[in-house]
């Protein structure tokens, strides 16, 4: 069989423990034997990171810059407890992921891989449902603290003209605790491109949430922002049958709720990590859950939502073969090369990116899966659960039948 060929290379993100085990496995397994793969290869696990001093990660950002497309392995944000594993560390780098999310200015967006024998805990729920959140400012930059006698807080803004603004926060007549928080014009843009590229690239539409009815000011200049940027996508929402809806964060929560699903949804900050929970939940599993680190200009970075799956690791060093979940890792592969493909006019690498997806689904549809999934198929389904290599196996026997027919 010849391979299929790449023009551009994709930007491969090399990570930690299990998942880099399972990372080889896919290559060698999933990828090599079908597609003549181009990567640009860059060394994330954690002790490379040590050595470069971390410049590695700052270089496979700069390099998803140039080519586009970028497929990353979870990685180890190191604690204290990590500094205790790995003495040789010269320092508790910081997450990989946020370096790169702000090196490109990009969006991550979440969305669940759906099975028909998994069902959501919302039983409507036939779609996934992709949460975008922001991930700049507001209460995670915010200052707080407490005050205990009466009195009165005000804010000050001194701009750079030396023109100052001064408004009162509010008396009190007692203690009481103060907050101040605050978020960027560009940052809000930023935000607003990527998820509205998202919404184009992956053909759904955009749902977005704030509380403006309430915090007039603030939340209305998220909503204002995002109305001025669609006006820039409108022509192609028009022309994909796709649409932007702006609601309450209320109204959202119950309209999600009852939806069937099959939507992006962008959040605020604090309503993402809220809401990016509680529907990565009801879905299921975070092993089933992928993850697309969006850019302004359109640029993508795959990979899988959960972590390196530490406890597995333990295992596998000790000789035993675990039953990791390796699909959302795959789709991480399937999506950057479909992605590449599209973005070089390689049709048959677009196709090759969805039939490794289907031949994914067609195995855990048959009944075969790994551990994790095993205690959440519906009753009456029969499932069978096998390790990560077997699995993998299955995978490639499908993926070759389809790949031939
Ligand atoms: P984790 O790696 O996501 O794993 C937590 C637990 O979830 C596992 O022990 C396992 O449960 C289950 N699980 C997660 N993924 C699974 C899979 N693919 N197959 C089967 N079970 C799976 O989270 P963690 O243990 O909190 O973090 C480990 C390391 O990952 C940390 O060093 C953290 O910094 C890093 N991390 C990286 C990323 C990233 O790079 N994007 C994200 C999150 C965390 P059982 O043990 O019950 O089987
Ligand atoms: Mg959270």
């Amino acid at each position: 069989m010849t391979k299929i060929p790449m023009t551009t290379p994709l930007v491969e993100m090399d990570g930690d423990e299990m998942t880099r085990i399972l990372w080889q496995m896919i290559k060698d397994e999933l990828i090599l034997p079908f597609v003549d793969l181009k990567t640009e290869y860059y060394d994330l696990g954690l002790l490379h990171r040590n050595e470069t001093q971390d410049q590695v990660t700052v270089d496979a950002a700069n390099a998803t810059k140039k080519y586009g497309v970028a497929v990353k392995c979870a990685t180890i944000t190191p604690n204290k407890q990590r500094m205790e594993e790995y003495p040789q560390l010269t320092q508790m780098w910081k997450s990989p992921n946020g370096t790169i999310r702000s090196l490109l200015d990009g969006t991550v967006f979440r969305a669940p891989i759906l099975i028909s024998t998994i069902k959501p805990v919302v039983k409507n729920w036939t779609k996934p449902i992709t949460i975008a959140r922001h991930a700049y400012g507001d209460v995670y930059k915010s200052i707080d603290f407490q005050t205990d006698e009466p009195g009165e807080c005000t804010m000050t803004f001194k701009g750079v003209s030396g023109k100052e603004t001064t408004l009162s926060v509010q008396k009190v007549d007692g203690a009481a605790v103060w907050q101040g928080a605050h978020n960027k014009e560009s940052s809000i843009r930023s935000f607003a491109h990527a998820c509205f590229q998202y919404a184009t690239s992956t053909k759904q539409s955009l749902w977005f949430s704030t509380k403006d009815t309430i915090a007039k000011v603030y939340d209305g200049y998220f909503k204002q922002i995002f109305e001025e940027v669609f006006e820039d996508y409108k022509a192609e929402f028009d022309k994909l049958g796709i649409e932007y809806f702006y609601t309450l964060i209320d109204d959202a929560v119950a309209r999600v709720i009852r939806s069937e699903g099959g939507y992006i949804w962008a959040c605020k900050n604090y309503d993402g990590d809220v809401m990016s929970d509680m529907v990565s939940t009801a879905f299921g599993s975070l092993a089933m859950m992928t993850s697309v680190l969006c850019t302004p200009d359109g640029n993508f970075e795959y990979e899988a939502a959960h972590g390196t799956v530490t406890r597995h690791y333990y295992q596998y060093l000790d000789g035993k073969e675990t039953s990791t979940n390796p699909i959302a890792t795959i789709f991480a592969w399937s999506g950057a090369l479909s992605k590449r493909g599209e973005k070089d006019g390689n049709d048959a690498l677009v196709k090759f990116g969805q039939a490794l997806e289907k031949a994914s689904l067609d195995v855990l549809e048959s009944g075969v899966m790994t551990k994790d999934l095993v205690g959440l198929v519906a009753e009456g389904v029969e499932a069978k659960s096998v390790s990560s290599k077997d699995f993998i196996a299955a995978i490639r026997q499908r993926l070759g039948a389809l790949i031939n027919r």
